[in-house]
């Protein structure tokens, strides 16, 4: 399996709702966020995804969020802006936007809100080694 990472840094505000503690209280955070494509193939010209493509998928969400208030952009009006939630939501955008190399698929979103706190949103795989039948062709040699 190959896989392919980006990152990007933007700035937010943003509080919790139903939480109690600090982060109910209106803060800002320099996010960092990591996008992960996997798969098993590359492209003739020897890549998973281009870099650039990646970069510019990302950028095309994270510019909706940098230097804003999160809590007053959609979704986050309604769904509350943890680190959870926006990992989920990034995922969601890329993947939308990508078109990687045969095979390959958007793995996962990782999302710091500070150096030492991070939350992860990765594809669900239903058929991660033992799935009803129709994996065995992906068993192969070495
Ligand atoms: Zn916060």
């Amino acid at each position: 399996m190959f896989e392919v990472s980006v990152e990007e840094t933007f700035a937010a505000g943003h509080f919790l709702r139903q939480y109690r503690g600090k982060c109910e209280n209106p803060h800002g955070h320099n996010y960092k966020i990591r996008v992960t494509v996997r798969g098993p193939e590359l492209d003739e010209a020897g890549l998973l995804v281009d870099f650039v493509e990646l970069k510019r998928v990302l950028n095309q969400v994270v510019e909706r969020l940098d230097h804003r208030f999160l809590n007053d952009v959609a979704p986050f009006d309604v769904v509350n802006p943890s680190a959870e939630n926006m990992a989920k939501y990034f995922f969601d955008e890329i993947r939308r936007g990508l078109t990687p190399a045969r095979g390959a698929e958007l793995d996962e979103v990782k999302i710091w809100e500070t150096d030492t706190s991070c939350a992860t949103y990765r594809s669900p795989r239903q058929s991660a080694g033992s799935g009803p039948g129709g994996s065995a062709h992906e068993i192969t040699e070495g």
